[in-house]
């Protein structure tokens, strides 16, 4: 029921609708270069419209994240910033994070946003980390079996994990991730 109604709100142009006015009541910026560059070393250069992106900062959502839980969202191609902690912008893990969202709003529509609240109620973010992706390849996992928080949080790590100490290609935990990083990057999700 939930994926007709997302698609139905597809059909209609609700995602562009919702931000017409959603932009109306945040502040949003463009991704900056350096930012659209980080991104494209986990997601790939031309895999989601990162000139579509905007991130929202401020006004109503410093009151949303005053009295809400404070964590980042992503609503279509507008993601939601806290100006302050650690899900403020200049975490640029967080940011990718939230960017596979995006990802997955392209790749699959609004329906995203149903498959990681479920992966919020039920499986949530970890997945063993590098050893379970390991493991989990060996059991014939792919990327695309992970949630919708999981594939967030691979790509947040292997950023923070693998990208910035510059871990290099024959590396055991970069090479646990890389065939994900690869499905990720060829949009299979
Ligand atoms: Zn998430």
């Amino acid at each position: 029921m939930k994926a007709l109604i997302s698609k139905v709100f597809d059909i209609f142009q609700g995602p562009r609708l919702f931000q017409f006015f959603w932009h109306f009541l945040v502040g949003v910026s463009r991704l900056t270069e350096s930012e659209i560059k980080a991104a494209s070393l986990v997601l790939g250069e031309n895999s989601i419209k990162y000139r579509s992106v905007r991130v929202a900062e401020g006004r109503l959502l410093t009151l949303i994240f005053k009295f809400g839980p404070g964590r980042a969202f992503t609503t279509f191609h507008t993601v939601n910033l806290p100006k302050s902690g650690y899900h403020s912008r200049e975490h640029s893990e967080l940011l990718i994070h939230e960017l596979v969202h995006v990802y997955q709003f392209e790749r699959i529509g609004t329906d995203y946003i149903f498959q990681a609240l479920r992966a919020q109620q039920e499986g949530g973010y970890f997945y063993d980390s590098w050893p379970g992706l390991n493991s989990w390849r060996a059991n014939g996992k792919h990327f695309k079996d992970y949630n919708r928080e999981q594939q967030g949080q691979i790509a947040q790590d292997y950023q923070k994990d693998v990208i910035e100490p510059g871990l290099p290609e024959a590396n055991e935990v970069r090479a646990a991730y890389e065939p994900f990083i690869a499905e990720l990057k060829a949009g299979q999700l």
